[in-house]
């Protein structure tokens, strides 16, 4: 998978050749079906489409965010290859990632938590989606979580998808815990785990998103537990993920297959330049 906080091309970087017409084929499309307000900064919405384009878009997607209100967006087109086609000049589509937090293929659903926090492309288009609204989607890549007996999961409100299919997904006997940043108790949301994962919700209490040392300050305060069968998951705000990830690398002297720290979003700096 691509490094999601580098998927767009930067302004400015050379362009490549555009393949021919028979080398591309066409984004899948998503209509939305229903939205509501799982808690006051997180908004989920349901999307439809054909059982093949649901099991194709995640759990992490590259969603294609259209201008809001825009019936006929100018979607790009996939090459071969996966690279992602921009049609020529403004098109208004932003490329952003986010997580299937419920893929049902059979049903031609899929539901994405978007958090509200008041700007960018996916933000603004999330607290304005109505039904009829439409996404597309690029690619979907797998969480880059892996199996062991003891995990720590480590995020704030844009990973509470990704760890609640984690944790959906653990087996009954893993032991571990959870750490979820969010603003306060009214963003605590219900997740089921397996018993021995303690879930720890960590308030901001007022500071910003982004600017506290919650995550990074739990996990310096955590043990490092006997044993190689551990993973650790991690993804926050870039800087307080660079905080955790060499915590782990150091103190707990975690090997590259024992843990995935991501940026998922940076502070002040918009995820993808929009088209
Ligand atoms: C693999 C992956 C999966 C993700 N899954 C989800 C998901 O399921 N749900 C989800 O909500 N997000 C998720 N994210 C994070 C999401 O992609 C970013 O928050 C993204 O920046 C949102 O795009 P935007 O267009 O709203 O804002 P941008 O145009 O990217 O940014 C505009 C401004 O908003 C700020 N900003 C961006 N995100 C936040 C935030 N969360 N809180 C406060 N300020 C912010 C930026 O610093 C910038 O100043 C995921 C990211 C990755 C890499």
């Amino acid at each position: 998978m691509s490094t999601p906080l580098d998927e767009q091309p930067a302004a400015g970087r050379p362009a490549r050749a555009i393949p021919d017409a028979g080398d591309v084929r066409p984004v899948d499309v998503l209509s939305v079906s229903a939205v509501r307000d799982v808690t006051p900064a997180v908004r989920r919405v349901t999307l439809t489409a054909p059982a093949e384009a649901v099991a194709a878009a995640g759990p992490t997607i590259s969603l294609l965010v259209p201008r809001i209100g825009d019936a006929a967006p100018a979607w790009p087109q996939i090459a071969r290859d996966g690279r992602i086609v921009w049609p020529q000049g403004s098109h208004g589509v932003s490329l952003r990632s986010y997580t299937a937090r419920r893929q049902d293929p059979a049903a031609g659903e899929l539901d994405v938590d978007f958090v509200l926090h008041g700007d960018g492309p996916a933000a603004s288009w999330a607290a304005a989606a109505a039904p009829g609204a439409l996404l597309g989607v690029a690619s979907g890549a797998p969480l880059g979580d892996a199996p062991a007996g003891r995990l720590l999961l480590a995020g704030d409100e844009t990973a509470l998808p990704a760890i609640s299919r984690i944790l959906a997904s653990a087996a009954p006997t893993t032991r571990g815990v959870a750490l979820l940043e969010v603003a306060g108790p009214e963003e605590e949301q219900p997740l089921s785990a397996p018993e021995g994962v303690e879930l720890r919700w960590l308030h901001r209490a007022g500071t910003g998103p982004g600017l506290s040392t919650l995550l990074a300050d739990a996990v310096a305060a955590l043990p490092r537990p006997d044993g190689e069968d551990l993973f650790a998951w991690v993804a926050a705000e870039s800087a307080a993920v660079r905080a955790v990830r060499a915590d782990l690398r150091g103190r707990w002297g975690l090997r590259r297959g024992q843990h995935h720290a991501i940026g998922y979003w940076r502070r002040g700096r918009a995820m993808a330049p929009a088209g």
